[in-house]
């Protein structure tokens, strides 16, 4: 998946998100990317979450929109998108399993976690580029 959270000069939060969706994939599957909450969720409130790997996990977890929620509830986007993962990692055969979350809030500030290593995104403000490995639930 490549999602995408922005957030403008005066705070309005937006996000899209594309997927090729997995390899050997049945006829017909959709995936997460195009159900809003799953692969996507923006609140302008509070902020925004976008998810990549295992579609089919995300979705029974509602899991960009849970990221939100957790954001809502005073976490940060870090925090928010540690919970999401680990709350998959609980109820789930992980090992070769790859989830992961990016969020950003009101405030600009932004996280990324991921069960697998390996998931990395690029941040960029104020006409710097960077790219961040996320922390994840497995070294
Ligand atoms: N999340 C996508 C899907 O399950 C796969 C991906 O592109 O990460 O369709």
């Amino acid at each position: 998946t490549i999602g995408m959270l922005a957030i403008d000069s005066v705070g309005n939060i937006s996000g899209a998100c594309t997927t090729s969706g997995l390899a050997y994939k049945m006829r017909g599957r959709v995936g997460d990317s195009p159900i809003i909450g799953a692969g996507l969720f923006v609140d302008n409130e509070i902020g925004g979450a976008c998810a990549t790997g295992l579609g089919e996990l995300v979705m029974r977890t509602c899991g960009s929109f849970l990221v939100v929620e957790l954001m809502r509830q005073g976490r940060t986007p870090q925090q928010a998108c540690e919970e999401a993962a680990l709350r998959i990692v609980k109820k789930q055969d992980f090992k070769d399993i790859q989830v992961g979350f990016v969020a950003i809030n009101k405030k600009g500030e932004h996280g990324a976690f991921s069960i697998q290593p390996g998931f990395s995104y690029t941040l960029s403000q104020n006409k710097k580029t960077q790219v961040t490995d996320a922390k994840s639930y497995l070294k």
